[in-house]
């Protein structure tokens, strides 16, 4: 059978309709269904596990994270998502996880409670003792006395997760404090 012009625009307006009125009740079904999906607030993230830096969409309800997958328009993973990645939801909804710091002193067995500001504290004392402990100022290459200005006595090691402004302040703070040993984690 031959199909006219006419035929096929009337056909094609018929399906047209036909997808309308079931993309309006697959709606209505989602606003009636209680999925958990409803109002919810969508937004997009990278991984912060690895190198590969796949792209996650997430999706929060009242401040809680209730869903993360894949982002099916990331360049990267095209929505797919490794077995850690696909378990990143249980990183941020996990009654194990710790919130506040840990402390155990030197030869304790005993874990104590800190503010973080007891923590920022004592991490930036420590660094400085470390730095001023190991700075090398100059040292002599084949007789020759060259200023170097190195720590010796420290490393940094950067990760996927920091981003690139994270980056360039991690970067900065190695290199102001001399530090030479500075690493990423996706190298190791
Ligand atoms: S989902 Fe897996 S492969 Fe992708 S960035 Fe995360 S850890 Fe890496």
């Amino acid at each position: 059978m031959g199909i006219s012009r006419r035929n096929f625009l009337k056909g094609s307006g018929l399906a047209a309709g036909a997808v309308a009125v079931s993309g309006t009740k697959a709606q209505a079904d989602v606003e009636g269904s209680g999925l958990r999906t409803k109002g919810v607030t969508t937004t997009t993230t990278i991984c912060p596990y690895c190198a590969v830096g796949c792209g996650l969409i997430v999706q929060t309800k009242k401040g809680k994270i209730v869903n993360i997958e894949g982002d099916p328009d990331h360049p990267i993973n095209e929505g797919s998502l490794c077995s850690k990645g696909s378990a990143l939801f249980q990183v941020a909804n996990n009654e194990r996880r710790l919130t506040k710091v840990q402390y155990r002193a030197p030869g304790s067995d005993k874990w104590q409670e800190k503010s973080w500001d007891w923590a920022i504290d004592r991490i930036a004392k420590r660094i400085k003792e470390s730095r001023d402990a190991n700075f090398v100022k100059s040292e002599t290459i084949d007789g020759k006395r060259y200023t170097v200005n190195r720590n010796e006595g420290m490393a940094f090691l950067g990760g996927a997760a920091l981003d690139n402004e994270e980056c360039y302040l991690w970067g900065k703070m190695a290199r102001g404090l001399g530090v030479s040993y500075l690493e990423h984690q996706a190298r190791i």
